[in-house]
């Protein structure tokens, strides 16, 4: 059992309660959470949370954890130069470095708040092994909550696609093998740490005939869908071109809308479209800081959620964010949306919101996760704010998602304390770090 005591509290439960006082934990659950002190508990542990913010641990909704050891590379280009430089390098890709960059990638993400990580891998070189095992393994290592997706490419260049023809897949093989990973892995339990996702790549890099099926398999086995969606006006042009149509239209077409999917990025979207998108309750993983990287534009964050679409914050494959940290995200989120929107475009706490609760609801799991709450599962971060950083600043929230990333004092996942004082207790991070050096190194060197 552990009880924290004294601290600021922001629940984001129905009536949006914050208050002083505790948060008190018995194995995976929330036992107690309310203003004043702590009753007390024989044989707790008791954390003292004087000076510090207790938030739900934040949800990360896109990200592709194997680019953490390509990272800094093709730093000036578009996406689209971007991709045509990094495919080669993904081409190379082993269980082996899948294995090190997830490992660093999560790490870097529980550092910076995060309990639950979705995870877009969609590349699956010949000869490559189990690429998804070699993540999973990863997150559970680290960790954390983990929604990993089996993705996929079959659009090569020989089709008029993107991708070299070595990293793409044969249809069928891709839809074998997505749905023997539900099968092995996919666990839909309430206090669930791994479920997995169906995941085309993207319109230019998959066929029509691919999305399509793979949105009838990920229904008839029950488990959520992801691909990218409107990253950029290229796309946009790509699909015009190719199309004759938006690329929401190009989805919505072969069965890509619902309260169980959601896009990646979702920046060029016009008015009806984010309307379309709310009615539909479809989601969008915003990832303000690759989208300013590549220069791929600001997504209408704000629009979207007034619409009712979920829009759940993510930090995208350390390729195109070499921060790789979830807490940024959110300052990002909010100032891209007022330096687009004006002053009240989004305000510290729907930015908070969009790092929790609605990347709970993005993932299907709002009655588990998202909020601090009696009988949700114990995800949850205590952030230090009474050092030099954010000491005097009186709201709590706003010292949070304005400030500079603070000092995590605890993470805890599942009930388990996965980062204490700002240091990972599952894995080695100088370890880590020499590994991924060194794989980075090989994968580059790799002719
Ligand atoms: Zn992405």
């Amino acid at each position: 059992m552990i009880v924290i005591d004294g601290a600021s509290v922001v629940t984001l439960d129905r009536q949006r309660r914050e208050f002083v006082g505790h948060v008190v934990v018995d194995g995976n659950q929330i036992v107690a959470v309310g203003p004043g002190s702590a009753p007390a508990y024989d044989g707790a542990r008791v954390v003292d949370g004087r000076g510090c913010l207790v938030t739900p641990g934040f949800v990360n909704t896109h990200q592709h954890l194997y680019q953490w050891v390509t990272r800094g590379l093709a730093a000036d280009a578009t996406l689209f130069g971007w991709l045509t430089t990094l495919y080669p390098v993904w081409a190379r890709i082993s269980e082996e470095s899948v294995h090190v960059a997830a490992q660093a990638a999560l790490a870097q993400l529980a550092k910076t708040g995060c309990t639950t990580a979705a995870d877009h891998h969609y590349v699956f070189p010949r000869g490559g092994g189990d690429l998804l095992a070699a993540e999973i393994a990863a997150a559970a290592e680290v960790g954390l909550r983990f929604h990993p997706s089996r993705g996929s490419m079959d659009r090569g260049q020989k089709d008029g696609g993107l991708p070299p023809d070595s990293v793409v897949e044969d249809r069928d093989e891709i839809l074998a093998a997505t749905e023997a990973a539900i099968d092995r892995w996919h666990d839909p339990a309430p206090d669930s740490m791994l479920q997995i996702v169906v995941a085309p790549c993207s319109p230019f890099s998959v066929s029509g005939e691919l999305m399509r099926d793979a949105a009838v398999l990920a229904r008839r086995k029950g488990v959520r869908m992801h691909t990218h969606l409107a990253e950029t006006t290229d796309e946009g042009d790509w699909c015009r071109e190719t199309f004759n149509c938006t690329p929401l239209e190009y989805a919505a077409e072969l069965g890509w809308t619902g309260s169980d999917v959601w896009f990646a990025h979702g920046i060029h979207f016009d008015d009806s479209e984010i309307k379309q998108l709310g009615q539909t309750g479809t989601g969008v993983a915003h990832c303000p800081s690759s989208n300013a990287r590549l220069g791929a534009g600001i997504a209408r964050a704000a629009d979207l959620r007034a619409a009712g679409s979920p829009v759940g914050l993510g930090v995208d494959g350390a390729a195109s964010n070499e921060a790789g940290s979830l807490i940024e995200e959110l300052r990002h989120a909010l100032l891209f949306a007022r330096a687009r929107g004006g002053p009240q475009a989004l305000g510290v706490r729907a930015a908070l919101e969009m790092a929790t609760l609605d990347g709970a609801r993005i993932l299907g799991r709002e009655n588990e996760i998202g909020s601090l709450e009696v009988g949700k599962l114990a995800d949850l971060a205590v952030w230090r704010l009474d050092t030099l950083d954010h000491a005097g600043i009186p709201d709590p929230v706003a010292a949070l998602v304005l400030g500079t990333p603070p000092p995590l004092d605890l993470l805890l996942v599942n009930g388990h304390a996965v980062v204490e004082h700002d240091t990972l207790t599952t894995v080695d991070e100088a370890t880590l770090a020499t590994q991924v050096s060194k794989t980075q190194a090989d994968l580059l060197a790799t002719p």
